[in-house]
């Protein structure tokens, strides 16, 4: 009998939880920062032709999708940067510390109001939502009617799967843009190819 106890016990100590993912190790902090040069004041244009991503924010928000999408959780990702005339650049991945779970995320508006003031301070806009399904990668009528922002070529990106189907290829997301006069926009492959310029963080020579 207490042979079978010791046997349960060791049965039982081998079903511990699985541990928890650590976070990747984080960037390291801006060692100064530069006067401002008022690139949030700049005029956005009518039509933004063109977005460039570095493929290092594709990762980070891949990283960040992945880690909620292990625990079956949507998140958001705001992608934020800055406009030159008709072009717009993004440079940094913002995570609003919300509460995640499985069947949406809200951002509230006190969220959008820190995380605006965080990017008045750094002289750099809201470019674009980035967010995860479940499943498709389509905007449900909620995605449209709460987008965070209205602004003439915001852009709204829906990674399926829970990141499973990574955002490396903006193809197999669901890429939307926003204009007044039409609304939101789904753009097919030709559109995302177009329009989505996605630059290399490193390149080796
Ligand atoms: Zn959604």
């Amino acid at each position: 009998m207490q042979l079978l106890d010791r046997l349960r016990d060791l049965f039982t100590a081998s079903e511990e939880p699985a541990p928890v993912q650590e976070p990747a190790p984080s960037l390291p902090p801006r060692a100064y920062e530069s006067p401002a040069q008022g690139r949030r004041k700049r005029r956005v244009t009518d039509h933004i032709e063109k977005y460039y991503i570095p493929t290092a924010v594709l990762q980070e928000t891949q990283r960040y999708v992945e880690e909620h999408g292990n625990r079956d959780h949507e998140c958001y990702v705001f992608w934020a940067g800055a406009i030159a005339g008709d072009e717009a650049y993004v440079s940094t991945c913002v995570y609003p510390r919300v509460e995640s779970r499985h069947g949406g995320v809200k951002v509230p508006l006190e969220k959008m109001t820190e995380i605006n003031q965080e990017l008045r301070a750094r002289d750099q806009i809201l470019l674009a939502q980035v967010h995860s399904h479940p499943g498709r990668a389509r905007h449900s009528p909620v995605d449209e009617e709460k987008a965070v922002s209205f602004h003439e070529g915001f852009v709204s990106i829906v990674i399926p799967d829970f990141g499973a189907t990574p955002v490396y290829d903006l193809r197999d997301c669901g890429v939307y843009t926003y204009t007044r006069d039409s609304g939101w926009q789904l753009l097919d492959d030709d559109g995302v190819v177009d329009r989505f310029v996605i630059e290399d963080t490193v390149v080796e020579v």
